[in-house]
């Protein structure tokens, strides 16, 4: 029979241990990770699937999956894990992991900024009327921005690598109908390129920019490579289960951040208030989140709010949120002081 949220809330800590239950039973996160489903399914009809990119509105409204990777490398997953999709602003994540491990951190950082922009992903006014350059690399102007860094150096071919490398995902691939359909409509992004070049920031060719930009934000992944990716930037840029260091610490660090303050665009704040992780979102419906020390988690939910995130994925983060005492800032009645 179904547990309750209260049943669940009650087995989720055990005053008489130092961790909670489902540090020790992989059954009971399997539990929590279901009851989290559910709550992502009863809002999935208040979400749309993105069309401003004609082939996404392809997608499902009713897809949804979820994926937790502990750093012992248990899985727990439920729903449509297996499912391919495209990374679309997840992506961001790997250019900029890629271009601190080209570039001094201090050097990347010269040429896009750190902060939460308030704007929606895709917004063009604080670039036109505020600062010649972008708010951070997690919105498409700061994307855009740190690729045309990496273009002059790198290939569409490294990027594929390097995104399969981080997520420990061999079958990423390009999925070619995404990738025609962006490029073909991509206008507000060449926009911001032609506006990033008009203020002499640009550090490549905008339209070798762009499409690297396009074939970046069209890489088909799955809710399981989220939760690898989560994992690596959990576990301060190491894969524990393979033991290799795919990223510096400090860059993990780097990201975390970002992904904290900006990952969820214009909806970070609220985000970090009511889920308090550090995560990416990306209009196929994907959102890549990493716990400290302790898992990644995938989510994979086309239906997506007026912001761009997944509505699904919010509703269940901010169960397993609250439920795994997984907020940056919550107090862990398991942690023994003294
Ligand atoms: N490819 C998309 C774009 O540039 C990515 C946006 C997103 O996922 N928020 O518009």
């Amino acid at each position: 029979m179904d547990k309750t949220a209260a049943q669940l809330d009650a087995q989720s800590t055990n005053e008489n241990d130092e961790l909670p239950d489902w540090q020790h039973d992989v059954r009971v996160l399997q539990e929590h990770l279901q009851y989290a489903f559910v709550q992502g399914c009863k809002v999935l009809g208040q979400g749309r699937v993105a069309d401003y990119i004609p082939e996404l509105a392809r997608a499902d409204t009713y897809a949804f999956g979820l994926v937790a990777q502990k750093t012992d490398g248990t899985v727990v997953s439920c729903g449509d894990v297996d499912t391919r999709f495209s990374i679309q602003s997840v992506g961001k994540v790997i250019t900029l992991a890629m271009a601190l491990k080209l570039f001094d951190i201090e050097e990347v950082f010269s040429h896009v900024l750190m902060e939460p922009s308030g704007d929606s992903f895709s917004s063009i006014i604080k670039l036109d009327t505020k600062s010649d350059l972008p708010y951070n690399p997690m919105i498409n102007a700061g994307a855009i921005q740190v690729v045309s860094l990496l273009a002059n150096h790198v290939n569409s071919q490294d990027v594929l690598q390097f995104a399969r490398y981080m997520c420990m995902d061999p079958d990423i691939d390009l999925n070619e109908p995404v990738y025609h359909s962006e490029a073909q409509t991509g206008d507000r992004n060449r926009a911001i390129a032609y506006l990033l070049k008009s203020k002499g920031v640009l550090m490549a060719d905008p339209e070798e920019t762009l499409d690297l930009y396009f074939r970046l934000c069209a890489l088909n992944v799955t809710a399981k490579s989220w939760a690898t990716l989560g994992l690596v930037l959990a576990n301060d840029g190491e894969n524990p289960i393979t033991s290799q260091h795919v990223i510096a610490p400090n860059h993990a660090r780097a990201i975390n951040s970002l992904m904290f303050t900006c990952g969820m665009y214009d909806g970070s704040g609220e985000f970090g208030v009511k889920v308090g992780i550090p995560a990416k979102s990306g209009v196929g419906g994907g959102i890549a989140c990493s716990v400290k020390g302790r898992m990644g988690i995938g989510v994979y939910g086309p239906a997506l709010d007026e912001k761009g995130n997944s509505v699904g994925g919010l509703a269940a983060l901010e169960y397993l949120s609250h439920a795994l005492h997984l907020h940056v800032f919550d107090y862990h009645p398991y942690i023994v002081e003294g």
